[in-house]
C-alpha cells in the first residue's frame, strides 16, 4: 500500500509544519502552496477544495473554510492509508513516501516530450 506523509501535518525542525497553507491567485486558501497547480481541474479530489463557496471572498474567516466538510474529508483522506485513492494527485506526487519512510524523489518523475513540453509528472 502506498503511504502518504503529509508535509502539511508533520513538524519539521522548529516549524509547526513542513508546509503551511497556500493562497491561490484564484482566491482560495489551500492546504499548501503545491496545491496551487497549473491545471487543478485535472485533479477531481483537489477541485473539491475549490468550490465557489470555499472562496476566501465568500467566507468570514479562514476557519470557516478549513472547518468545512470538504476540508474535513480532505484531511481524513490524507491521514487514512485505505483512502489513498481519494487523495489529490498533487499530494500523491509530493508526499508519498517509500516503505522505509523516506520521501519519494518526485522530481525524477518529470518527463519531457520531443517538443520540450512536460508530458508526465
Ligand atoms: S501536497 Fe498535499 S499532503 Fe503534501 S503538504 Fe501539500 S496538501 Fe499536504
Amino acid at each position: 500500500m502506498n503511504k502518504l506523509k503529509p508535509q502539511c501535518l508533520y513538524k519539521h525542525d522548529k516549524q509547526d509544519h513542513s508546509k503551511t497553507y497556500g493562497h491561490s491567485a484564484k482566491g482560495f486558501i489551500l492546504p499548501c502552496c503545491w496545491c496551487d497547480t497549473v491545471n487543478p481541474e485535472t485533479d477531481t479530489q483537489l477541485m473539491k477544495l475549490m468550490k465557489e463557496e470555499l472562496l476566501l471572498e465568500n467566507n468570514n474567516s479562514i476557519e470557516d473554510i478549513i472547518d468545512s466538510p470538504e476540508w474535513n474529508e480532505f484531511y481524513t483522506n490524507i491521514t487514512t492509508p485505505e483512502n489513498y485513492d481519494k487523495v489529490p494527485k498533487v499530494c500523491k506526487r509530493y508526499c508519498t513516501v517509500n516503505d522505509d519512510g523516506t520521501q519519494k524523489l518526485w522530481k525524477k518523475e518529470f518527463k519531457y516530450g520531443a517538443d520540450g513540453k512536460l508530458v508526465k509528472w
